[in-house]
């Protein structure tokens, strides 16, 4: 007779394997390479990838537990259909879990993450600001049903209600620019309200929203968290004094259907390995980026003076920093600012035609990869100037970055001069 295979349902020899507790003091790159080892039952040392959409139950009869009799807050007990857990999800989600510092939920997307949490908290009124345009097209979505009313941002904190939700994007799309997230959870928390952040843009190691009092966590993980612009994913993190809203939102999941696919989990542990080096060295170079700019914008050197022909002016959190006097953007974001920044030209037309002048940085949407992208922000955003450009820092080296854009500027003013 075979013995029962590990991970059937309730597996037994799993029920003691939990997180091992010092993984807590870790460093956020033994985290992303560690987290899920308790996860890794076979002689793999790189996890292998699954497809099977059902896994098999247990061999003994008396082991057998209905799915009603499972304990739904501890995800690591077994699989059972792929719509529930699956294990290269599993393992992605245990790794999150970890560094986000809260139980974390997978989705298929960012935009299916928010999604969800707005399923889950239900409110009557959400405020919000700018950002992501594809949030206030789930919000439309949303209000349809509910009836959902959306707030400003800086409303009295007298127009929120129990239950209501201030939704900050921090850094915020597609400036690079960020907000105070104590200031915000302050408000929302005297109301009986909750913040949610999306913090795609200040992935570890540059933040901590649960610091600051926020309730829920969502990254898009198709930026930072895959890194190498192959996949979609989405991500909810709960704080962990409101963990009794992870069962929920996992029992909604199974019902929405909104999970990752097998590959995507795959990729997304193999992602999180590196997600500390990644990280570092896009925020690294973005900050040099931008102040090498941002220099050269306040300067009288005739090498940079194409730069200052056509480019008007730059927004990233690293300049705002230096106008914030009580000093929490260099507390809250104490790992580093955001690798995205924006440039607006002087000229609709300039911000048209520098991206095809490029040779490093690739005209695409999207951000957060090992690829340097920028993208004319109008061609998928109607709602930004239309002489702004959006840049997102790979991990090439700056001063190739730096050159490039400089040989760009000089050549689109070259083009200016000769009309
Ligand atoms: C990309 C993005 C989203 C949406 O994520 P998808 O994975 O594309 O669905 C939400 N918020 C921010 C800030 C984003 O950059």
């Amino acid at each position: 007779m075979a013995t029962s295979a590990p991970h059937v349902n309730g597996a037994q020899d799993l029920k003691d394997d939990t997180p091992s507790p010092h993984f807590a003091d870790l460093s956020l790159s033994s985290k992303t390479v560690h987290a899920d080892d308790f996860l890794n039952k076979g002689q793999d040392v790189a996890p292998p990838l699954h497809v099977s959409t059902t896994f098999r139950y247990n061999k003994d009869p008396d082991q057998l537990r209905k799915w009603t009799e499972l304990d739904l807050n501890t995800p690591y007990e077994g699989h059972i259909y792929s719509r529930h857990t699956a294990p290269n999800t599993t393992r992605f989600e245990a790794i999150l879990s970890n560094i986000l510092k809260g139980p974390a939920i997978s989705y298929t997307s960012g935009l299916s993450a928010f999604h969800a949490l707005l399923v889950f908290l239900n409110p009557k009124q959400i405020s919000i600001g700018d950002g992501y345009h594809g949030c206030h097209g789930v919000i439309d979505i949303h209000a349809k049903l509910t009836g959902l009313k959306k707030l400003d941002l800086d409303c009295p904190a007298e127009e929120l209600q129990a239950g209501d939700i201030i939704h900050i994007e921090t850094p915020l799309n597609p400036t690079g620019t960020a907000y105070n997230l104590k200031a915000f959870a302050d408000k929302a928390h005297s109301r009986g309200a909750f913040l949610t952040v999306d913090a795609t843009f200040g992935p570890p190691p540059l933040q901590d929203p649960f610091l600051w009092g926020a309730d829920v966590i969502m990254h898009s993980g198709t930026k930072y968290i895959g890194g190498h612009s192959d996949m979609l994913c989405g991500i909810l993190a709960i704080n962990p004094k409101r963990k009794a809203w992870y069962q929920g939102m996992v029992k909604e999941r199974l019902h929405l259907g909104n999970v990752m696919g097998n590959m995507e989990g795959w990729l997304g542990v193999r992602s999180l390995r590196t997600l500390e080096l990644r990280v570092k060295t896009q925020s690294v170079n973005a900050q040099v980026l931008v102040s090498w700019m941002h220099n050269a914008l306040n300067s009288e050197a005739a090498d940079t003076a194409a730069i200052r022909r056509v480019l008007q002016k730059i927004e990233h959190a690293s300049l705002q920093a230096e106008d914030i006097k009580d000093g929490w953007l260099s507390k809250q974001m104490s790992g580093g600012y955001g690798p995205v920044f924006a440039i607006t030209m002087k000229e609709e037309r300039f911000a048209r035609r520098l991206p095809s002048k490029l040779e490093l940085f690739h005209h695409a949407t999207s951000l957060g990869g090992v690829e340097s992208l920028i993208e004319w922000r109008t061609m998928t955003d109607p709602s930004v100037d239309t002489k702004l450009l959006r840049i997102s820092v790979g991990i090439e080296g700056w001063e190739d970055l730096a050159h490039d854009l400089l040989q760009a500027f000089t050549s689109l003013a070259a083009e200016v001069e000769e009309k």
